[in-house]
């Protein structure tokens, strides 16, 4: 007999755990997955995936408008709210029920519990007190919304966990921060027809994206009738007869229905037991690991957003399948963090791979910016304000193209495109030899010149 009872504990079953699961499960591990909420974690659950159904919603609005230019009749439109969310929930559980299903057929066995760290090789499950005994334990357990700033009245807030429950649609909303969800929420409550006050404390959004993205962004959101109120924090809110009251930094009061604060995550590493087995989290409040992922406990791993590297889906899913062929399959593999497209579902949406217009100037020295920006055919007939953008930075020395900037329609489709030839390590003359596809806009990636 082993004198352990698996040969891999993964604590939480979001992207990255159960990815890890199912591959060192595949190469003949005995695996079990402990998860507290809810099979799929953050992305499947409440993240990536409802939030891009709610982006599709939102996005109607610009089609029954632009329609009329092409001659249709379109008439008057309703949005229930209520039916949005009730799909959105259906949609979920179905996802929820493939991913148990999944790690079912694989072999993995799953615990809907909590689980905490006793020793170096001990899980305890804290609903029904089991000890668990593991060869390696791997952590996975994701992150959390904060509530930053702490503000008299902060409880009257919502963040991204909550937002996705809303009983109606706010008619006002005010949204804190201007990162990733900042922004793409602040899209989406303005397709759907709410007021939108999008608040930050800095002068632009999305702060490290190239600068003229950063501007193009800022723009489309004012064109579309969000009101960025910019270099401004949030003081106090309290509850009114009709909702709630914010005091801006600037003494200003604004009154809303709802107010999200999304002004970043915290990896969930409080109450695990860490510190029982003498692992430290960083100021971040996150694992520290090395490039196989490997704490400083060597049965103990962590990856995903709990390790604070890049906190993007496809990363905790590299990440937990390199690890997997790293510890069970015999097969050290490193992830590369190095060069990632992503995505901001705004709208319009951004893609990008690479470097930005400064960092790369830093980085090479010497480089050569390509930039388009312009209508879109659609917008012809349309009428629609709505503008493209596209960069190209190249590091002069070598021709290579070492970053692209995209803003607008399906900026998220063209990027993964883009970023294959990126990380192929495609030059600009390659991209120039490549014939266009006409007409669409990213054919402008290579007609630039
Ligand atoms: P981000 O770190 O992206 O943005 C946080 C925002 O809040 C910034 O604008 C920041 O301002 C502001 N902020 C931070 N602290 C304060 C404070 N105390 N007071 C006022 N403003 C503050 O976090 P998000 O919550 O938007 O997203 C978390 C992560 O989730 C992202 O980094 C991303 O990796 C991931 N994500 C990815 C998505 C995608 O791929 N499409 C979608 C959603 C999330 P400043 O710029 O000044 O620091």
């Amino acid at each position: 007999m082993s004198e352990f009872d698996v040969d891999l504990f993964v604590i939480g079953a979001g992207s990255g755990g159960v990815r890890a699961g199912r591959i060192a499960a595949g190469y003949g591990a005995r695996v079990m997955v402990a998860e507290e909420y809810r099979v799929g974690g953050t992305c499947v659950i409440r993240g990536c995936v409802p939030k891009k159904l709610l982006v599709y919603a939102s996005r109607f609005a610009d089609d029954f408008h632009d329609a009329a230019g092409f001659g249709w009749t379109i008439p008057a439109t309703r949005f229930d709210w209520a039916t949005l969310i009730r799909n959105k929930d259906t949609e979920i559980d179905r996802l929820e029920e493939i991913y148990r299903a999944n790690l079912g057929k694989a072999g993995v066995e799953i615990a809907d519990d909590r689980a905490v760290i006793e020793d170096a090789h001990t899980v305890r499950l804290v609903k029904t007190g089991e000890r668990v005994r593991a060869r390696i334990i791997l952590v996975a357990v994701g992150a959390h919304p904060t509530l930053e700033p702490k503000i008299p009245g902060g409880d009257l807030a919502i963040t991204s966990n909550e937002v996705f429950h809303l009983e109606a649609l706010p008619k006002r909303i005010l949204v804190v921060g201007a990162g990733y969800i900042a922004v793409e929420f602040a899209g989406i409550f303005n397709g759907l027809g709410s007021d939108v006050i999008l608040l930050h404390r800095g002068d632009k959004l999305l702060r490290g994206f190239d600068e003229d993205v950063r501007d193009a962004l800022g723009e489309a959101y004012a064109r579309r009738g969000i009101s960025l109120a910019l270099n401004r924090t949030i003081s106090r809110l309290d509850k009114t007869v009709d909702g709630i009251a914010a005091t801006l930094s600037d003494g200003s009061v604004v009154h809303v229905d709802e107010v999200l604060v999304a002004t970043g995550r915290r990896p969930n590493t409080a109450h695990l037991g860490l510190e029982k087995v003498g692992i430290t989290v960083d100021k971040a409040g996150a694992i520290p690991v090395d490039a196989y992922s490997q704490t400083l406990v060597p049965s103990i791993y962590a990856i995903g957003d709990v390790t604070n590297r890049a906190n993007l889906t496809p990363i905790a899913i590299r990440e937990g399948h390199a690890f997997a062929d790293t510890v069970f399959g015999n097969r050290p593999t490193m992830v590369d963090h190095s060069l990632i497209p992503t995505a901001v579902f705004s709208t319009p949406e951004i893609g990008v791979i690479g470097y930005g217009e400064e960092a790369a100037r830093a980085l090479y020295g010497d480089i050569d910016v390509y930039m388009s920006a312009f209508r879109p055919m659609r917008a012809t007939l349309s009428g629609s304000q709505e503008r493209v953008m596209l960069k190209l930075i190249v590091d002069r020395a070598t021709d290579k193209v070492v970053g692209v900037h995209i803003v607008g329609h399906d900026a998220g489709e063209m990027i993964q495109l883009a970023g294959i030839a990126v990380t192929m390590g495609a030059t600009k003359a390659d991209f120039d030899r490549t014939i266009a596809v006409h007409p669409t806009a990213a054919e402008e990636l290579v007609t630039m010149r």
